[in-house]
């Protein structure tokens, strides 16, 4: 059975933490370096359903995407929202460890991720990491579809793969537009239209896209755009993120049990459509 420093040094080796963005806070958050560990849970979001769900499962060691915090704090109060999770951690002796932008720009990393959960076969990454001689690392990758799609078909199979969230997928474009090459990028995508735009691709998939950066892209170039929940583009990798650690269980006789967290902490729990018959002018015509 491992200790948290052995585990941690192995997750280290897959997502090593100098590589995250310098605003970034990844690494261990909560743990005891020597407390053993049987049990991980994999999840994107370290809130309080997810914290629970590690309690209830006898986990050891969550494993979250997203960081706890970002920014100083002067309080792990359990009157506050973080503090609950952190003093629910400590309780329970589990461990918290964060692997952000630094899982992002890994190879294989979030967007490998997105795209094998796509069924695209990646070509590069759209933006590469200069420091990487493989050329493999970098953030959002470009893909190849095997059979070209329709835009209206490609966007049904995002949503019948990606994991079913209130928003389902939005989309931009001709719906019979023939999708060959999509750019994807897990979490918020649009500060990456000018790489887009370069990689020359008929579609970009991402999450959190807002209105003028979309807005602008489109009217500038045929790019179809695919919004998918934030949440539901980084799932995957809690799959791909299991899968790794379990294989290096295996390699080392630890004989980890690796869960990935089903609970959707997608911020977003319902959607409204729009009726047909409503028009800016108030009544329908
Ligand atoms: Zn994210």
């Amino acid at each position: 059975m491992p200790r948290l420093s052995e585990v941690i040094a192995a997750l280290e080796n897959l997502w090593p933490a100098e590589r995250a963005e310098s605003w970034d806070a990844v690494g261990t958050v909560v743990g005891d370096p020597e407390q053993q560990v049987t049990r991980v849970l994999f999840a994107v979001d370290p809130v309080q359903a997810i914290v629970d769900e590690a309690v209830e499962l006898g986990a050891d060691l969550l494993v979250t995407h997203h960081p706890l915090w970002l920014r100083g704090t002067t309080t792990v109060a359990a009157s506050t929202f973080k503090g609950r999770v952190v003093h629910t951690l400590i309780k329970n002796d589990i461990a918290l460890h964060v692997a952000h932008t630094n899982a992002d720009t890994a190879d294989p990393g979030v967007s490998d991720a997105l795209a094998g959960a796509l069924d695209l076969r990646v070509v590069r990454p759209l933006v590469p990491d200069p420091t990487d001689p493989g050329g493999r690392r970098g953030l959002g990758r470009v893909c190849e579809l095997d059979h070209p799609l329709p835009l209206r078909e490609f966007a049904a199979r995002a949503a019948e793969r990606l994991p079913a969230t209130a928003q389902g997928i939005r989309v931009s474009g001709d719906p019979d537009a023939v999708v060959r090459t999509v750019a994807v990028s897990g979490g918020s995508g649009d500060s990456l239209f000018e790489q887009v735009r370069a990689a020359g691709v008929d579609a970009f998939l991402t999450a959190d896209l807002r209105h003028h950066p979309a807005s602008e892209a489109v009217h500038h170039s045929p790019l179809a755009l695919l919004d998918a929940a934030h949440w539901a583009t980084e799932w995957p990798w809690c799959e791909l993120a299991a899968a790794q650690l379990d294989e290096i269980s295996d390699r080392a006789g630890w004989d980890l049990r690796v869960h990935v967290s089903a609970t959707v902490t997608d911020p977003w729990t319902a959607h409204a459509a729009s009726s047909p018959t409503a028009s800016p002018m108030g009544a329908p015509n």
